[in-house]
């Protein structure tokens, strides 16, 4: 068995979008105040939040979100983007791959564990 392909097989990229879905859709359910606004969301499925899908009420509760959680959103829509051009996964330092057991604990991580590290160092 090898992990040393980069390019990700397509129910790995499946995988992914859901997961990353789930994560918009819960920080939306973070900001919801209101019935209404938890009715829509509960009305839509997690795989309905992919990049772009985000107008209206559910665009509006995600616009609420600063500071950290913000961050976590840009992360998130970063995330997004890379999956569907093809580059999710790969490593911004040393463009290795990196493992799909760190993407599983993180799914927004941009490095591999030990470029992470270096870059944390460097802080
Ligand atoms: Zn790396």
């Amino acid at each position: 068995m090898t992990t040393s392909t980069r390019r990700r097989r397509p129910q790995v990229i499946a995988e992914f979008r859901q997961r990353l879905a789930a994560m918009r859709w819960a920080m939306a359910r973070t900001v919801a105040t209101t019935d209404a606004e938890l009715a829509t969301l509960e009305a839509h499925q997690p795989s309905e939040f992919t990049e772009g899908a985000m107008t209206g009420v559910i665009g509006d509760q995600l616009s609420r979100l600063d500071g950290r959680e913000r961050h976590e959103l840009d992360e998130i829509d970063a995330a997004q983007r890379r999956l569907e051009t093809g580059v999710f996964g790969v490593c911004e330092s040393c463009h290795g791959a990196i493992p799909l057991n760190r993407l599983r604990a993180a799914p927004t991580a941009r490095r591999c564990a030990s470029c992470q590290a270096q870059v944390e160092a460097a802080r």
